[in-house]
């Protein structure tokens, strides 16, 4: 189980991050699944230059963290995607990608890609 301590960190890890064609379509579905004033209200956040479109920031936390991409699942957790706060919980040898990303969200897919 991921027990990061992420409350507090305003979505500092939550940068552009690779995303599969799958977890694509993941994100589209949760998208076009949420109730129209709560995906306008996280579309609409401002965040800090550079974090992820999905982070919610008024909330502190993933805003899509039932479909967030694999690497997202796995930071904290792998040699290479270590948490600064909690540095220990990196127990598993270095994170690869089982599939080869399609893009990265933030940049490559903005919010007008999941209309
Ligand atoms: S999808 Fe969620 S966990 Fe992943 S970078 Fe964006 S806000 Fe963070």
């Amino acid at each position: 189980m991921n027990s990061l301590p992420c409350q507090g960190c305003k979505g500092l890890c939550c940068g552009p991050v690779p995303v599969t064609e799958q977890e694509l379509k993941g994100l589209k579905k949760k998208i076009k699944a949420m109730p129209f004033q709560q995906r306008n209200g996280l579309e609409n956040q401002h965040r800090y230059f550079g974090t992820c479109i999905f982070y919610d920031l008024d909330n502190d936390k993933c805003g899509v963290h039932s479909a967030r991409p694999a690497v997202c699942r796995a930071f904290g957790l792998h040699a290479n995607l270590v948490c600064f706060r909690k540095p220990e919980a990196a127990a598993a040898g270095n994170w690869m990608a089982d599939n080869d990303p399609v893009g990265v969200l933030s940049v490559d897919f903005t919010w007008k890609d999941f209309k």
